[in-house]
């Protein structure tokens, strides 16, 4: 017994011993990592926006991509995770792009369709322009057009989110030591570039900026860089292709990776908002794949050095997305996966004159009434938009989908980082922080 509990005594000393040592060593790593990464800027920032992408749509493209590979693993789980609001600078809760943008642009909570200026409507610094300030260059890559609310938020300075072609107008007029502050552009918006009163192109041009509005010549511009491809946005993921902004996203990234000081660059995955004010699922979950394979892109840059921070959230939440509705358990994520028509583009070609139902057969795995398909086509009369909500309500109760609203709703959004500083980006914060401590790392 004596031998055992002087055994024991001598074996708690050496414990206590390790403990010192492992306290020590562990005291000692943790002051490493702080110095390395906690204190460390990141030179080069990519700051990537879903517009209107809620929980609920991570969720959905995680069944889908379960569904379609088999793995329940997505780009998403590869960055730590955060959570943000979102409400304005008002007792409503729920935001629009332009004061959540310009929130995220500056750091200030202002009203809803401001870009980047307060409730007085006096401007604020945006990221972009410190950034130009400390020498580093910016980049936007985003499939709406190029002065609508999220990236206007970065460059321009106006009362109202509608004033598009004052927005774009600051493309060319806001300046650093004489050059437009946004190095790299690239998005929709032509309709508001070229106009009877200014032709924005031939400005940037004259400025020295390399020019296409051909997706396929992408590879060819050179900074400063401006790649203008549709009229308004670019056409819906599903009804296109699903790598559109990934192959923006990686042409930004090749022109900026040089950057002597390092780089901002904005990516906005537009229209899974606007697929969410359709309540359109398969439009909405097309659009959340085009944005994963662009979060895949940047993240294949960033992992391969120790540099760049990326951080990933959404403006707001959109349509109160629902995996359920009608009090059924069930969704089914495998006839949405099986859906290839937006409804926006099956009611234009009703309006054209196609049939409803053939485009319904032909482009969604259901079987219809005709009670249902003659219900959906008394309201042809209505515009495009409003008309493809009736086709989609009639497609959500066969896939038990719902939504709440064909607004935006107050909840929290997710906010994913990887690289330097990642580790500030985690737990609860608003999302007036998250432009906060961006601009804090431009600054330092
Ligand atoms: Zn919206």
């Amino acid at each position: 017994m004596n031998f055992l509990r002087q055994k024991g005594k001598k074996m708690s000393k050496s414990r206590r011993l390790i403990c010192l040592i492992g306290l020590f060593l562990l005291t000692s790593c943790g002051n490493i990592n702080s110095s390395h990464s906690v204190n460390k800027a990141p030179k080069n920032i990519i700051l990537i926006i879903g517009d209107g992408m809620g929980p609920t749509h991570i969720s959905a493209y995680r069944y889908l991509t379960e569904h379609k590979s088999g793995s329940t693993q997505t780009v998403f789980d590869k960055f730590k995770l955060g959570t943000a609001s979102t409400f304005p600078a008002d007792n409503t809760l729920v935001t629009d792009s332009a004061a959540a943008a310009t929130a995220l642009a500056t750091g200030i909570k202002t009203y809803n369709g401001a870009i980047a200026v307060d409730k007085q409507q006096n401007h604020l610094t945006t990221l972009f322009e410190i950034a130009k300030q400390h020498n580093k260059q910016t980049g936007l890559a985003v499939t709406s057009d190029i002065a609508h609310a999220t990236p206007a938020s970065f460059y321009s300075h106006q009362q109202r989110r509608k004033q598009k072609n004052e927005i774009a107008n600051w493309l060319v007029d806001n300046q650093t030591s004489k050059q437009p502050i946004v190095d790299v552009i690239l998005g929709g918006g032509k309709f508001f570039m070229k106009r009877s009163d200014r032709d924005l192109i031939a400005e940037l041009q004259a400025k020295g900026y390399s020019y296409t509005d051909n997706m396929a010549q992408l590879a060819q511009l050179t900074k400063p860089a401006l790649g203008i491809f549709h009229s308004i946005g670019f056409p819906s993921a599903l009804d296109s292709d699903t790598q559109r902004l990934s192959q923006m996203t990686d042409t930004a990234l090749n022109l900026l990776k040089n950057s002597e000081q390092g780089f901002v660059l904005l990516v906005e995955g537009s229209q899974i908002d606007w697929c969410g004010h359709q309540n359109d699922i398969a439009c909405l979950l097309a659009e959340m794949a085009d944005f994963a394979n662009a979060i895949d892109t940047a993240y294949q840059f960033a992992s391969q050095r120790d540099d760049t921070l990326i951080v990933i959230t959404a403006d707001h939440e959109t349509g109160g997305l629902a995996l359920a509705s009608q009090g059924k358990y069930l969704w089914k994520v495998d006839e949405v996966a099986k859906i290839s028509m937006t409804t926006k583009t099956m009611a234009a070609k009703v309006k054209q004159g196609n049939d409803l139902a053939t485009l319904l057969s032909q482009h969604t795995p259901f079987t219809y009434s005709e009670q249902e398909i003659a219900q959906a086509q008394s309201y042809s009369h209505l515009a495009t938009e409003p008309f493809a909500l009736h086709i989609t309500k009639l497609i959500n109760k066969k896939s038990n989908t719902g939504f709440s609203t064909t607004g935006h709703s107050a909840t929290d959004v997710q906010v994913f980082s990887y690289g330097t500083g990642s580790e500030h980006f985690t737990g609860f914060m608003d999302n007036t922080d998250i432009a906060k401590k961006l601009i804090q790392f431009v600054k330092q």
